[in-house]
């Protein structure tokens, strides 16, 4: 979808500036809460959304996400000498489901002093792969379904478990058979495997450029290593229901950076 279609059908971009220097080639994703945006200007222009300077690659692809609950507007400011365009962007509204999920074991919903140690430890592995910050091109490209099957959890739900509230789900979660394979949704770099994470189990992440990485959960098998380069649809791993699941099903997840998105929001319509 590009910036003009946006533009014309549904006027979610404004331009607020004045000059008509067409800074902005491209712009895709819908914006809204969890979505990410892939834009591409000229090599050289600076790209700013809101007061936060973004990097580009050496073909002028940028991008950013919003956040569960961000609630826009955001403004991009494209500029290249005394060329600038300012737009500004509105969200659209999303309602988030409420998910009960029980029967899972109380010790993984209440851990304990030894389990938190080790869960905080974990967490910091993840956040310090999520922070990589490479330039990558993978995503750029239009991502696949990284597995097919039914979806049992989408994003942002509200999630009592055992009959306690918790943080919201940042992933969707696609039921399918232990041992179901895994493909790369875009090309990038392995930045973590890990084989048993307290809640995740087997744990993937695949870094695609500009701090756009991509997180596989509760593997059976992880068929790749850290440093690997992969690219759209090679195997990766194998569906599993390791660390906290009731059942086999991939957890996928996206981040910008350390902002989580909905991995659904980048693609079409899942393949049947
Ligand atoms: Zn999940």
């Amino acid at each position: 979808m590009t910036f003009r279609y946006l533009l014309l059908l549904t006027a979610l971009l404004l331009p607020v500036g004045a000059t008509a220097s067409e800074l902005l080639l491209s712009l895709r994703g819908d914006p809204a809460p969890g979505a990410l945006l892939v834009g591409q200007t000229r090599p050289g222009a600076a790209v700013m959304l809101d007061k936060q300077q973004l990097r580009l690659t050496e073909s002028g692809h940028f991008t950013f996400g919003f956040g569960r609950d961000d609630t826009g507007p955001a403004r991009l400011y494209i500029s290249e000498g005394s060329d600038s365009e300012t737009y500004e962007i509105t969200l659209a509204h999303r309602e988030w489901d409420i998910q009960r999920v029980d029967g899972l074991p109380q010790r993984t919903v209440t851990p304990s002093a030894d389990a938190l140690a080790r869960i905080n430890a974990e967490a910091a592995q993840v956040r310090q792969a999520r922070d990589t910050d490479s330039t990558l091109y993978g995503f750029t490209e239009p991502f696949i379904w990284p597995v097919t099957g039914r979806i049992t959890g989408v994003f942002g739900s509200q999630r009592i478990l055992n009959g306690e509230p918790r943080r919201p789900h940042y992933g969707v979660d696609i039921a399918a058979p232990t041992g179901t394979d895994i493909v790369a949704p875009a090309s990038g770099v392995i930045t973590l495997a890990h084989e048993d994470m307290f809640y995740s189990g087997g744990t993937l992440l695949i870094d695609h450029g500009l701090g756009v990485s991509s997180t596989y959960l509760h593997l059976s098998e992880i068929l790749v290593s850290e440093g690997d380069t992969v690219s759209q649809g090679d195997l990766i791993a194998r569906v599993g229901a390791t660390g906290r699941a009731t059942g086999p099903h991939l957890c996928w997840r996206v981040n910008w950076y350390q902002e989580r998105l909905d991995p659904t929001t980048l693609v079409g319509e899942m393949p049947r």
